[in-house]
């Protein structure tokens, strides 16, 4: 069978992810970092055959610079030869792609045209694609869009009730994130809860360092919690979630904060940080739980209540529910959560199977309820490598 290994890249505002892999099998040849990108402490880690290296990039290194030294790595070891297509993970596609395409000059310029909704992310996509076009000429590049999966969100779910001018002439929406995320893990529940993707009402949780839970109806995403940013929605690592617009003001005038630092306020020093003043970790602020620590407590309290509720308010939208679908570092690996975040939400039917909750970790994918009638709840590890390059192997494949 012809090979169909696609490189993928993911271009963070100071990172590169990178991974070779199958698209039919998602088995990974390479799969690698570069961080702290832009930095003294500029370096790339892989991993390919089993052995795990780092090594220091030159001190300030750009993307391009990383991604050049990646493409050496690449070419030693002959692993373009297989390759027939690069995919690139691409923040914010606006209200221009509803799915993922083949990158023209055309595309390029509405993804920079798109620079002022994602200011961060999508210069860096665009690095990116210009330097994997250079190395990989015949190659088909692929951009699969974060928020392309929302554009199904009717509008009445996207827009805030703000001046409509507002959405008409700059675009302020909601657009939602983790589209490839939500996407990957809903239809694999489908095939583990042996049902039609197109049939089920599905409410999927991918709780990471962001966090965001999207209603999935008949197999589109009918309501997300992120916004215009992905600031909004449920409580993360480090950011705020929703919170009273009017608190602006009240940092502005009482405290006499500028927007930069309520920014970085809400973006980098809320959340799990902010109100368990320990870490953005999850696993720390667990174990700090279990030892006693009050604040920790609360900071879980916080973000399963909250998520809780925003679980309950996608029943709106769906009308029934089939499925609840945990993803993500926090949904994959913690029992905790899970279970206080289900015992909540009791009133649907669910019925927590405590075994098969404790062996959903580390990969480990299934049904961890147990009720014989009414929603499910499952643990699905994302793999959004792998959609990214199915998309891209499958676009390539009309284009070779
Ligand atoms: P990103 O959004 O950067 O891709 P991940 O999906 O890897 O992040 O999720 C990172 C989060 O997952 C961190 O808060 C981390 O503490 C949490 N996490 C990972 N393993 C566990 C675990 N065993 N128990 C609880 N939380 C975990």
């Amino acid at each position: 069978m012809l090979d169909q290994h696609v490189l993928v890249l993911n271009c963070g505002s100071s990172s590169l992810k990178f991974a070779i892999l199958d698209a039919q099998s998602g088995d990974e040849l390479i799969t690698g970092l570069a961080e702290c990108l832009i930095s003294e402490d500029a370096r790339l880690k892989y991993s390919y055959q089993g052995q795990k290296q780092t090594e220091s990039l030159i001190a300030n290194a750009s993307h391009q610079q990383a991604i050049t030294r990646l493409v050496d790595i690449i070419k030693a070891n002959k692993l373009e030869r297989s390759l027939i297509a690069v995919g690139h993970r691409v923040v914010h596609g606006g209200e221009h792609f509803t799915q993922s395409v083949v990158i023209t000059e055309h595309v390029k310029q509405v993804i920079a045209d798109t620079i002022s909704l994602a200011p961060l992310h999508n210069p860096a996509n665009l690095v990116g694609i210009e330097a994997a076009e250079k190395a990989f000429d015949t190659l088909p590049q692929v951009a699969v869009f974060d928020t392309a999966f929302h554009q199904t969100m009717p509008k009445h779910a996207y827009l805030y009730a703000l001046p409509y001018e507002l959405y008409q002439q700059h675009g302020v929406r909601r657009y939602g994130f983790h589209g490839t995320s939500h996407h990957y893990v809903a239809k694999q529940a489908a095939t583990v809860l042996q049902q039609p993707f197109e049939t089920l009402a599905l409410i999927s949780a991918h709780l990471g360092n962001g966090c965001s839970v999207t209603a999935i109806k008949n197999g589109v995403s009918v309501d997300t919690s992120m916004g215009l940013t992905p600031l909004e929605g449920v409580v993360m690592g480090t950011r705020s979630g929703d919170i009273d617009p009017g608190l602006f003001n009240f940092l502005t005038q009482q405290l006499g904060y500028s927007a930069v630092k309520i920014d970085t306020l809400l973006n980098k020093q809320s959340g799990l940080l902010g109100l368990s003043k320990l870490s953005n970790d999850c696993r720390t602020i667990e174990d700090a739980h279990l030892a006693g620590n009050a604040q920790a407590s609360l900071a879980l309290e916080v973000f399963c209540y909250r998520l809780a509720k925003q679980i309950a308010a996608y029943v709106v939208p769906l009308g029934t529910l089939d499925g609840l679908i945990f993803t993500g570092g926090i949904g994959e690996n913690s029992q905790l959560i899970r279970q206080k975040v289900i015992d909540s939400l009791n009133f649907f039917g669910f019925k927590l199977n405590e075994q098969a909750n404790s062996q959903a970790r580390f990969g480990q994918s299934g049904v961890i309820t147990s009720n014989q009638t009414g929603p499910q709840a499952l643990v699905i590890p994302t793999n959004e490598e792998w959609m990214i390059a199915r998309d891209a192997a499958a676009l390539a494949l009309e284009v070779i």
